[in-house]
């Protein structure tokens, strides 16, 4: 197929076609188990009924009407966040990047109107990944998604992600925002120590910093939780959502407190689609389906007998050293002696039937529906082994 997409994308060999629940069919018939789910998006599997019936009864009624108007999904999903985290309020925008960029301006204001122009740093964590703006590019600290798009917006500083010392140092008066990843995803599947969440909430407070927790991987239901920060019972300022919120549909979402989210007066801030009526509806027959204790349960049973088979496969191949994550976002880490080949047994899993992602160059990561049964994890995982089994012998 002749591709038209700007070259920014690698897209695999095959195609998708369909897919239903946790299998995806390519436009040749071939069929695979997904580990994936579209990047820890599909949180129900795919074509899931429930939000199948939603979609069709809303765009029957109401599909956009722009922000010059609230609807009756937008509140009733609102509603939904707000009973059930710390936050009075939220902001709907299309994606994660959107959502962390309105909490980036959001802080930044906030601490303009509380303390001054002065009060303007922020800090994230080396290897963070907080989305493709300029702005959240800039905050995440990876240089390989930076290069040549300078110059980059100003007053941003890393700190080496789990160093409390170096957290202690970096933090001062000046700073307006610390935010952080509850679990690193993109760059490793690596999940914050308690302690080092701990230590950042009391320097925050020492310094009136906003701590931002970028959930838009590890919110809604993906460690067992509603949110990863409610294990750790650390409580944020602010809390964005992306990824599984819209069960398939783009949504983003910042949560915060009624005294922060003051600083977004009138027309200080705006999106024309955010809180797309149609979008919303299916996120709130998504939100009541995670956010139930068959869902959440499934998440913890399903995680324990994932990590203890992937522990079996690491056994029997040798090609892992570790696994990692929390709930159904788990990091297979390479052995030393497989270093930088993530991308190739994502391939080599592909042929074999089984979508996988890598999240950097040594470390496999797996984020399936938080649906997954005993018979598709046993299957993908049956595959997963055999792909690894294949390529090892032609490593
Ligand atoms: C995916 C992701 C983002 C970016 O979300 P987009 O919807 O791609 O803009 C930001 N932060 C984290 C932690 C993510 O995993």
């Amino acid at each position: 197929m002749k591709n038209y997409i700007t070259p920014n994308f690698k897209f695999a060999d095959i195609i998708p076609v369909k897919a239903k629940e946790n299998t995806v069919w390519d436009d040749k018939g071939k069929n695979y188990i997904d580990f994936l789910g579209g990047i820890a998006v599909n949180a129900l599997g795919h074509c899931h009924p429930a939000l199948i019936k939603t979609l069709d009864q809303q765009a029957k009624k109401l599909w956009h009407i722009s922000n010059l108007f609230t609807t009756i999904p937008t509140q009733e999903l609102a509603e939904k966040l707000v009973k059930n985290t710390f936050a009075d309020n939220v902001f709907f925008a299309n994606s994660g990047a959107e959502a962390n960029e309105a909490a980036l301006k959001l802080a930044r204001k906030y601490a303009f109107d509380h303390y001054g122009p002065q009060k303007n740093k922020i800090i994230s964590c080396l290897n963070s990944f907080h989305g493709r703006t300029l702005f959240t590019v800039s905050v995440g600290a990876q240089e390989k998604y930076q290069h040549g798009f300078g110059p980059l917006p100003g007053e941003i500083y890393y700190t080496p992600f789990n160093d409390s010392e170096a957290l202690k140092e970096i933090l001062d008066d000046n700073t307006c925002a610390l935010i952080i990843e509850p679990i690193q995803g993109e760059s490793g599947v690596l999940p914050a120590h308690l302690e080092f969440l701990e230590t950042a909430r009391k320097y925050c407070n020492q310094h009136n910093i906003l701590l931002i927790l970028d959930e838009i991987q590890t919110g809604m239901g993906r460690t067992g939780s509603l949110f990863a920060y409610q294990q750790y019972q650390v409580i944020p300022d602010i809390l964005t959502s992306a990824k599984a919120l819209g069960g398939g549909l783009p949504i983003g979402a910042m949560l915060t407190t009624e005294s922060i989210a003051k600083s977004f007066t009138p027309g200080s801030h705006g999106t024309t689609f955010g809180g797309n009526p149609l979008v919303t509806a299916v996120a709130n027959t998504a939100f009541d389906i995670i956010n139930s204790p068959e869902t959440l349960n499934n998440v913890k049973e399903q995680s324990e007998k994932f990590i203890n088979e992937l522990e079996e496969i690491t056994a029997e191949t040798g090609v892992f050293s570790l696994i990692r994550g929390k709930g159904l976002l788990l990091g297979c880490v390479l052995n030393e002696k497989y270093k930088n080949k993530a991308a190739e047994i994502v391939n080599a899993s592909l042929d074999a039937g089984v979508i996988i992602s890598l999240a950097g160059s040594n470390v496999i990561r797996l984020a399936p529906s938080l649906i997954i049964n005993d018979r598709d994890r046993k299957e993908g995982l049956t595959r997963l082994k055999h792909a690894i089994l294949q390529w090892k012998k032609n490593a």
